[in-house]
């Protein structure tokens, strides 16, 4: 469920209509839904409901600042992985016990930054980690309550570059030594060992390997309980997948419910959730403008202004989003394959191929749908193309939560060292 819908024929985002967004941004532009975010999230703590469940939205699928303050004011809490999203969360109004420290690669001066700040809550992945997090802890007189990341070694079934809980995937330890792992790190400085955390892959549309790693993750609960551990949260990480075009992923209804079947008579375990595509992918679209309709001997190719650099994921997972004119087609309209592009000078920057379309010419604008996660938070300027802005609509209001930067800005990052001042100079003049 989301809302972006046609209304009198023109693309809105709940009552605003895209192109009056288009005509203040210009494009390209990432447009979010306020109602969208908040129904997602609601729907999933509505499943949860009576639980004792921290929902802690996982900020890399869409990192705005914006974005995290709207959930962050329904209650959300934040799982993050790396200083600069708990900085993020903490700037939105996260309390900072309710931000989960995720991440493989932690380093030193990022636990103590959460340390220092209040972020108490650790989801660790190897036994150097916990050395490290012990000292850095120890070093500051506080407690880090740490729960290990476990690897169940269950094939997520998603795409290869977003499944991490098989053997040979870098994350986690594996649940096999986990409970001597867990006897070491009982007798490190700095540390309370109180969870059981797994988190494996992303986009899942099926709940058989969520079901089979909890299971895992369960016995393991029962099983650092029985040598002594006291184990109070059970962090199931994110993973649910959302409907990109055909796909049928199963509801937050049927999540949760499965989430209880399975932790039936498992007392004083909060449960820690960090849902982040479910929460923000069809919460966002990528809007577009057509350059040029090129047609060729049997290709017609669109060619847009939004790239790869902008919306990552068809080159990077073989991702499929829908992509719909802001003007509805008219019911009769003729549809015919296009392939969709951008301007960016590689292969890889294709969108879609062989795409049954309705008629688009030079300056139409389109929408990719399901682009609110892994969206905005995976763009680069690559080509030097200037980092695609932000907006956040509320019922019939927007704003930019992310200004389009300018090409000062983008130039004035990088410094040329003085022995290429003159030079530099001089080309700099014809700007
Ligand atoms: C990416 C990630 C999530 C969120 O995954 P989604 O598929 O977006 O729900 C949750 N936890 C961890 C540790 C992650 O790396």
């Amino acid at each position: 469920m989301d809302h972006f819908d046609y209304r009198d024929g023109a693309l809105h985002a709940e009552a605003v209509p895209i192109s009056e967004i288009a005509e203040a941004v210009g494009t390209p532009f990432y447009c979010y839904s306020t109602a969208t975010l908040s129904r997602h999230y609601r729907v999933l703590a509505g499943a949860f409901a009576d639980r004792d469940v921290l929902i802690a939205y996982s900020v890399k699928a869409n990192s705005n600042l914006a974005v995290i303050a709207t959930l962050a004011r329904l209650g959300a809490g934040a799982d993050v992985v790396s200083e600069g999203e708990a900085r993020r969360a903490l700037a939105a109004g996260v309390a900072p016990d309710k931000i989960v420290f995720s991440g493989v690669g932690k380093t030193r001066d990022e636990m103590d930054f959460a340390l220092a700040n209040g972020i108490t809550h650790f989801n660790v992945e190897s036994e150097p980690e916990l050395e490290a997090l012990s000292a850095v802890a120890a070093a500051r007189n506080v407690t880090a309550n740490v729960a290990l990341r476990v690897n169940p070694d269950v094939d997520a079934g998603s795409h290869h570059k977003i499944s991490t809980g098989r053997r040979t995937d870098k994350f986690g330890v594996s649940i096999d030594v986990a409970p001597e792992l867990y006897g070491q790190a009982a007798s490190l400085p700095g540390l309370t060992i109180d969870g059981v955390d797994i988190h494996i892959g992303s986009q899942l549309t099926d709940l058989e390997p969520f079901r089979r790693a909890f299971e895992r993750a369960i016995d393991l609960v029962h099983r650092l309980r029985d040598d002594g551990h006291e184990i109070t949260r059970l962090d199931l990480g994110g993973g649910l997948g959302i409907p990109y075009g055909a796909e049928s992923p199963p509801g937050p209804e049927a999540y949760a419910q499965m989430v209880f079947a399975l932790t039936e008579g498992l007392d004083g375990c909060r449960i820690v959730l960090e849902p982040g595509r479910v929460i923000a992918g069809n919460a966002g679209i990528l809007v577009s403008r057509v350059i040029y309709v090129k047609e060729s001997e049997n290709r017609r190719f669109v060619i847009l202004d939004a790239a790869m650099n902008d919306l990552i994921r068809p080159a990077m997972y073989d991702a499929s989003h829908q992509v719909e004119p802001i003007v509805e087609p008219a019911a009769d309209a003729a549809f015919h394959p296009v392939d969709l592009v951008g301007p960016v000078c590689e292969t890889g920057d294709t969108f879609a191929i062989d795409r049954p379309m309705p008629p688009l010419a030079a300056g139409d604008l389109v929408a990719f749908r399901s682009a609110g996660a892994y969206g905005a938070v995976m763009a680069s300027t690559y080509n030097s193309r200037l980092l695609v802005p932000e907006v956040l609509v509320d019922e019939d209001r927007f704003a930019i939560v992310r200004p389009r930067t300018d090409y000062e800005t983008l130039l004035d990052q990088d410094h040329v060292p003085d022995w290429l001042q003159e030079t530099a100079a001089l080309s700099r003049g014809a700007a």
